[in-house]
């Protein structure tokens, strides 16, 4: 049975950690269309360039590169995103990538015979700063210029004016799409960013299915007072209204939600933001996140029903925006079933389970048939600098990357 170069896929995720690394934090930073991650992007095309492979960046930002030519016969893709949260880890989403590169080289270096081309991707903004998945929804040909010229950051900064910073014209993702004729199978292996496989001692997770998630901007607008002279009574504190609906959560979920429901507020802005000013506006993300579309709606409903019900107690405007909206999507059955087959072959423990967490595969469902691997997260730890995850685990998951890939390409 072939193998990957488990050394050589450890030196490439460690020499592409060093793009967008901070020295005091130690995070990741490679935010969708920074400098970082447009780097990480030129250094991925550098690299399968040098080992002879054919690359090209689309119109959406995303990096290809592979063996094979998928007008004549459609390719087995695979591959996960270049970019990275603020403070992130090292292995989140480019893993995915990385371990695609490794296993063509070593497809390239045993000479293996395949009857289909075989290409990676990396995808531009999966971590959802402009509140999608902008490259593979691209490649899955789902985005839309009404979305693509409105689509802006938390901080307001429009995805048309970050991809401009780079000489890229954002209308040009829309060039981006594969007709789904040109794909046999797509592929990602991912760390799972959670605790069930370290806890179990598992070492591969066939992964059935990806939660749904939508993401709110919500605005409570009161009344900017001196904190000293507006008595408590005649205040309308947009902070309290919020603070009432951190409270709402749980109930929302034990009401409509399931054992795999998530509801996050993960970004708030209180103004004017002076400690001696009762807060006249508090604006913050909601973000859920659950395996059933019904739930997804029902949870949503619930959430604008409690900010309204809590507006009008503390006298305050309540406004959100959906900024995003991606439904739960389900794997391919038989690539599920192989998955596990390959890691039985290899006597890898492997546990079939959903992911709590979106990822680009979730957009390939609907072009092509889709598997997710995930090895495990020490600790279950993501999106923080000291996420983690063991060599031979990255080598195991590798492994049944390079295995699955075969199996689809001959
Ligand atoms: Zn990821």
């Amino acid at each position: 049975m072939l193998s990957i170069n488990a050394d050589r896929l450890k030196k490439s995720v460690l020499e592409l950690s060093k793009i967008g690394y901070n020295e005091t934090d130690h995070g990741m930073y490679r935010w969708g269309f920074t400098d970082a991650d447009m780097e990480a992007r030129r250094w991925m095309m550098e690299q399968a360039k040098a080992e002879g492979f054919k690359t090209f960046m689309d119109g959406a930002g995303n990096v290809f590169f592979g063996i094979g030519d998928y007008s004549k016969k459609p390719a087995v893709l695979t591959g996960s995103h270049l970019d990275t949260v603020p403070a992130g880890g090292i292995f989140d989403g480019a893993l995915g990538v990385l371990a695609g590169f490794e296993v063509l080289r070593s497809i390239k270096e045993n000479d293996v015979k395949l009857a289909h081309p075989v290409w990676v991707v990396g995808t531009a903004e999966e971590e959802g700063r402009f509140g999608g998945m902008m490259g593979s929804q691209a490649i899955a040909g789902v985005l839309n210029p009404d979305w693509l010229m409105s689509a802006h950051d938390a901080d307001n900064v429009y995805l048309k004016d970050a991809m401009a910073a780079h000489g890229m014209d954002v209308m040009d993702a829309l060039d981006a799409a594969w007709p789904p004729e040109r794909l046999k199978a797509f592929y990602e292996l991912h760390i799972e960013q959670g605790p069930v496989l370290f806890q179990k001692e598992i070492t591969i997770g066939a992964v059935e299915g990806i939660s749904g998630v939508f993401k709110w901007i919500v605005h409570l607008k009161g009344k900017a007072d001196h904190a000293g002279t507006a008595p408590m009574n005649m205040r309308s504190d947009a902070f309290m209204g919020l603070a009432d609906f951190a409270h709402e959560i749980e109930r929302i979920i034990a009401e409509d939600g399931t054992d795999k429901t998530r509801i996050t507020v993960g970004k708030v802005d209180l103004k004017p933001g002076s400690p001696h000013t009762v807060p006249g506006e508090a604006v913050f993300t909601i973000v859920g996140r659950d395996m059933s579309n019904d739930v997804m709606k029902e949870l949503a409903d619930s959430c604008n029903k409690a900010l309204s019900a809590i507006a009008r107690k503390h006298r305050l405007k309540f406004e959100y925006e959906q900024v995003s909206w991606l439904n739960p999507q389900a794997c391919s059955e038989k690539l599920t079933k192989q998955i596990e087959d390959k890691a039985k072959a290899r006597n890898y423990s492997c546990l079939k389970m959903p992911s709590g967490a979106g990822h680009d595969a979730q957009f390939f469902t609907e072009i092509t048939e889709s598997g997710l691997i995930f090895i495990p997260s020490v600790n279950g730890v993501s999106h923080a600098p000291d996420e983690w995850s063991h060599w031979h685990d990255v080598e195991a998951g590798c492994n049944i990357l390079f295995d699955c890939i075969i199996n689809s390409a001959q």
